[in-house]
């Protein structure tokens, strides 16, 4: 443990390492291998990563340790004594964007991102701040990010921290001192929307980054790249490209018999690695999950059919040279955006009478795998959550079997899981003494249907500007009126559950979908943070909840637990958003979630049994919507601005104009902001604050018309709040 003296020191020496840091930039990386650090961070190596369970107060890597289980051997805070828990400090992140991160602690120092890929180092007793870096991503790039400007975390590997920058850079950072040591670009094509979000991942020298895009439409990869100097030493690529040119390697060759007719090279492919990289000393391999498929819709993406491999796989390379041992493909010819990204876990198992060494993963498709990591045997396929897309997996072939009534090209289809999964980026954790593995999931349906301009013409077109799903996202909430009747409730829940039996011994109902990761511990606690604002520490064997902590912010990310100076911890980021563009005022039962009642506080709050700290208690948000200017705009206009507002608009300012309660709810605007909303949209006048031009993609005729829309949105919500009218009618599509 390093002492308090020498934490001092470490926060004396940030100042001089800066300095070094700025100096090296020019030339030598090496010198600003520093110093306060050590013995700690500066020994973090594969030996002590591969021996983390030897050290149970740190949390190592993304997943505690390389296999990634989230389950923490600590058992102070327990079953007994968790009643006495509370909060022993916090740290406002100065952000309302959302927080996904997974702390790193090494020893009394703990790292971690925040929103726009900043990274912290602070006193994991105290929350001091020892440094902090911006990677200064532009304010524009938050267009070019499907599901907010989030990060999931940092890896701490050889005296350095590494982050990935929403923008696409892999950077190098001296842990001692946060100084910059090298960034490179991982992006193969700037003209396209990619972005990195996740957790790099570290071993044998190496450092893994994989990259997101594949709604805007791009084409997926992982690279690792020298851990030292930043050098690329290989590049997989998850989907085959243009076919008039060369195959990067072999496993494109194979990849490409796969995907037959179409231009899917052109308007995207997807398969983007963008959350679950895991490292296996065992094998010496690395599993990396593979998004779903650019466009969502198979027809249009491989208009011959075919798996379209390496979509929705896991795929396991050899960590060295990146050439590929095996694959299994969860959800061949993906259709529905189901990503196989979700974390992967590590264990041995005993399966039908043999040992086994598994990697365990839920994906969005609602089957939970349990494949043999050495061959990548299928050994289970049962599902976790309500699935109807498919009645099964047939364990001999390792395939899904679609069920038919779902197809959804002639006619929209209520599919489950929807598109933010059964199970999505929010971690689990895997306890292998009680064969269980606790996930937060969620039955969430879309409505899939194809665009009415593919109906007509046979003919996609890619537009650049927005997400390229295939699915009619601009007649959106025409589709969802015409079909509500039909709609399944959505729910989530946190569900103990077991691999091998498909049995749940519990399952505990949450009243909204969006709930956050997990972390269970030896001391028999699952701990949750949920969309209500509750954190809450769950009895592991039943379910019951055994304490619980108002945060006022609904949460994503995962907690976890420490251990500094013989004092158990545990953390947790507060601050939703992510994908979820149906989190504003949800239909009923949903209840509405705790960032939208008072704000979204990205904030880091650490408890210990005794803490003595205390959280300010928030005042609920004014939502009145102001009377707006009288409307001279005709129906169509207000339709067609409708349907700019759901292409463009809705996936980050919600659907129907409701927004989540993470970036600006468009009905509550002032008359000043209405003065330059055509500013605002086409020029970028608030592109620093995350609001980029439009302008290419958008005339001053339909955003105008999209202004048109957001009055009438907001006018007639605030009549019906008023009592003044029965019910808003959402939709001008139909004419009216
Ligand atoms: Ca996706």
């Amino acid at each position: 443990m390093m002492s308090r003296l020498i934490l001092v020191v470490a926060v004396l020496a940030a100042g001089v390492g800066l300095y070094f840091g700025l100096v090296q930039q020019a030339g030598s990386p090496e010198v600003a291998e520093t110093v306060a650090f050590e013995p700690s961070v500066g020994l973090i190596d594969d030996e002590r990563i591969k021996n983390a369970e030897s050290e149970p107060g740190n949390w190592l890597s993304y997943g505690r340790t390389y296999d990634e289980r989230r389950f923490s051997p600590l058992t102070q805070i327990n079953r007994e004594t968790v009643g006495g828990l509370s909060l022993a400090w916090y740290k406002d992140m100065g952000t309302n964007r959302a927080q996904e991160s997974t702390p790193i602690v090494v020893d009394d120092t703990m790292f971690f991102t925040s929103s726009w890929s900043r990274v912290f180092a602070v006193d994991a007793k105290t929350g001091d701040t020892l440094w902090s870096y911006d990677p200064k991503v532009p304010g524009e790039w938050a267009r070019r990010a499907c599901c907010d400007v989030v990060n999931r975390g940092a890896a701490v590997y050889r005296g350095r921290v590494y982050v990935g920058s929403l923008d696409g850079r892999l950077i190098a950072l001296d842990a001692a001192t946060g100084a910059e040591l090298w960034s490179v670009d991982t992006i193969i094509d700037r003209d396209r929307f990619y972005t990195i979000t996740g957790a790099p991942r570290v071993a044998n020298g190496k450092v893994f980054i994989g990259n997101g895009g594949a709604e805007f439409g791009v084409r997926g990869y992982v690279t690792a790249y020298d851990a030292e100097t930043g050098d690329q030493l290989w590049r997989f690529f998850t989907v085959p490209g243009d076919p008039s040119l060369p195959f990067e390697h072999p496993e494109m060759e194979v990849a490409a018999k796969t995907w037959k007719g179409g231009n899917w090279w052109e308007i995207g492919g997807g398969g983007t690695v963008w959350n679950a990289i895991v490292y296996d000393p065992d094998f010496n391999s690395l599993y990396i999950g593979v998004g779903n498929g650019a466009p969502w819709t198979r027809v249009i993406r491989s208009p011959g059919g075919g798996d379209n491999l390496f979509l929705s796989s896991i795929v396991a390379l050899d960590a060295d040279t990146g050439s590929m041992k095996w694959y299994y493909q969860t959800t061949p010819g993906d259709n529905w955006d189901y990503t196989a990204v979700q974390d992967m876990a590590l264990a041995d198992m005993e399966v039908d009478g043999m040992m086994r060494k598994v990697l365990l993963q839920a994906p969005k498709n609602g089957f939970f795998y349990v494949i043999d990591r050495q061959d990548g045997k299928l050994l289970r396929a049962n599902p976790y959550a309500t699935v109807n897309w498919a009645t099964h997996v047939d364990l001999e072939s390792g395939r899904p079997v679609e069920n038919p009534e779902l197809d959804y090209l002639e006619e929209a289809n209520w599919v489950l899981p929807g598109p933010l999964g059964a199970h999505n980026w929010q971690a689990m954790s895997v306890d292998v003494e009680a064969g269980l593995v606790y996930i937060p999931a969620q039955d969430n349906p879309l409505i899939f249907g194809m665009s009415e301009e593919w109906k007509q013409t046979g003919v996609y077109k890619r537009d650049p500007g927005r997400w390229n799903t295939g699915l009619e996202f601009g007649a959106f909430t025409q589709t969802l009126l015409e079909n509500i009747e039909s709609m399944p409730t959505p729910k989530g829940y946190l569900t103990a559950f077991d691999p091998l039996t498909g049995e749940s011994p519990w399952t505990v109902e949450i009243p909204h979908y969006w709930n956050g990761g997990v972390v269970a511990t030896a001391g028999g606690l699952v701990f949750q943070g949920d969309a209500l604002g509750m954190f809450k520490a769950y009895d592991k064997a039943t379910g019951e909840v055994l304490w619980e902590f108002n945060t006022y912010t609904s949460m994503l990310a995962p907690p976890i637990t420490f251990e500094v100076d013989g004092e158990q911890y545990v953390s947790i980021l507060t601050g939703t958003g992510g994908a979820d563009m149906f989190s504003g005022e949800p239909l009923p039962p949903v209840a509405e979630h705790a960032s939208l009642t008072y704000n979204n506080f990205g904030r880091l709050l650490v408890f210990k049994l005794g803490g003595e700290e205390i959280l300010p208690v928030p005042t609920k948000r004014d939502r009145s919507i102001p009377v707006q200017p009288m409307l001279t705009a005709s129906v169509d206009q207000i339709a067609d601005g409708e349907r700019h507002y759901g292409n463009y608009c809705a996936s980050c300012h919600g659907l129907v104009a409701r927004s989540g309660g993470v970036i600006p709810d468009l009905r509550v605007m002032g008359e000043e902001k209405h003065q330059i909303f055509n500013q605002v949209v086409l020029e970028g006048l608030l592109a620093q604050r995350g609001m980029a031009a439009f302008d290419d993609v958008l005339s001053e005729e339909s955003v105008t018309n999209i202004h048109h829309y957001v009055r009438a949105r907001a006018e007639e919500d605030r009549l019906f709040a008023a009592g003044e009218i029965e019910a808003p009618q959402l939709t001008w599509l139909g004419g009216e």
